[in-house]
C-alpha cells in the first residue's frame, strides 16, 4: 500500500468550502472499485493499486469532485435555525434568537447568550452532520449556561457524541479543542 499527499484544485466547487488536502491510499487488496471520504485533516481516496497516473488522477480528480460538490450543496441546504430547533426540542434546550454561518477561523462557533445569538464556523459547513450538531447543541447549552461549567457540561453531553465531536474538531485544528468561545 502506497499513499500520496495532494493538494488538488477540484474544478466546480464553491469556494465556501475551506479546501483539504487530498491524501490517496493505493490498496492491491481493491481490485475496482474507490472511495473518498472526509477526515480530519484531509480527503481519504482509497483507490486499487497498479492503475497508470493518468487514470488514477482521473479517478481521484472524479471521487474528490463529487463528494466536494455534495458537501458543498448541503452546507447551502443545510438551514442553521432548523436544524438548531430540532436540537433544542431533542435535548430539551432553549431556541436560539438567531443562528448563522459566519468567516471565522479562530474559533468554531461564537455564542451571545445575553441576546440569544449563535455564529457558527463556515469551516464546519464541511465536517459530518453529527459534529456540526455537536457543536450546535454546545452553542445551545451556552444560552443557558454561559460558562463552561459542570452544569453546562450536563446540559452539553445530553446529545451523545458531543466528546467524539470535540476528538474530531481538535485533529482538525491541531490544539483547538474547545469548539467555541461565548461572549
Ligand atoms: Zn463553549
Amino acid at each position: 500500500m502506497s499513499s500520496t499527499l495532494l493538494d488538488t484544485a477540484i474544478d466546480g466547487v464553491p469556494e465556501v468550502l475551506p479546501r483539504l488536502p487530498v491524501r490517496v491510499i493505493r490498496s492491491a487488496r481493491r481490485r475496482k472499485t474507490a472511495a473518498a471520504r472526509i477526515q480530519p485533516d484531509c480527503i481519504e481516496v482509497r483507490v486499487p493499486a497498479g492503475m497508470t497516473p493518468d487514470v488514477e488522477a482521473e479517478m481521484v480528480s472524479s471521487l474528490v469532485g463529487r463528494l466536494e460538490r455534495k458537501r458543498a450543496a448541503e452546507a447551502g441546504g443545510t438551514n442553521l435555525a432548523d436544524r438548531a430547533a430540532k436540537l433544542a426540542k431533542k435535548y430539551g434546550l432553549p431556541r436560539p434568537e438567531s443562528i448563522d454561518w459566519a468567516e471565522q477561523n479562530d474559533r468554531w462557533a461564537s455564542c451571545t447568550s445575553v441576546r440569544g445569538t449563535i455564529r457558527i464556523s463556515t469551516r464546519l459547513a464541511r465536517v459530518p452532520r453529527w459534529v456540526l450538531d455537536a457543536v450546535i447543541v454546545h452553542e445551545l447549552a451556552h444560552l443557558r449556561e454561559p460558562n463552561h461549567s459542570p452544569r453546562f457540561w450536563e446540559l452539553a453531553n445530553r446529545c451523545p457524541r458531543q466528546e467524539r465531536a470535540r476528538g474530531f474538531l481538535e485533529a482538525m485544528s491541531t490544539g483547538h479543542s474547545d469548539p467555541c468561545h461565548t461572549i
